[in-house]
């Protein structure tokens, strides 16, 4: 199947509380087309939202489209991104992202198309410490 993938035709849902913490929104831009084919999700955090510790079976990557968001990966510093960088998680590492404490931020997320194995949220400490 082609495109074009309207973005009013997605369907936006709130992210779970088993998965986040605080506000998040996301919605399919665009599910996996064909065998092989990665999926584009949009993701809205409010500020202080964040994804829980997580790991992809496949690489994901990021685009920040707006704000400013915070990454992690296990055993390293959080870092950053900018509106207009891209940043990438190979598959198989224990991260976690999402917005700072003061602002909003989006991105979207590029996925193969394999399970997401949710762990622990992000505890206050952690997530201060960046
Ligand atoms: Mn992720």
């Amino acid at each position: 199947m082609s495109g074009p993938f309207r973005i009013a035709e997605s369907k936006t849902v709130a992210g779970r509380a088993d998965y986040f913490t605080g506000k998040v929104c996301l919605a399919d831009l665009m599910p996996p087309q064909s065998a092989g084919a990665v999926a584009y999700k949009w993701v809205s955090f409010e500020p202080g939202a964040r994804t829980n510790w997580h790991v992809h079976a496949f690489a994901q990557d990021l685009y920040v489209v707006a704000g400013i968001c915070f990454v992690q990966i296990e055993g390293q510093k959080v870092i950053q991104v900018q509106a207009g960088e891209m940043y990438h998680f190979p598959a198989g590492v224990l991260h976690w992202h999402g917005a700072g404490p003061t602002l909003p931020c989006i991105h979207l997320a590029i996925n193969g198309d394999g399970a997401t194995d949710w762990k622990h949220p992000v505890s206050s400490e952690e997530y201060a410490a960046g």
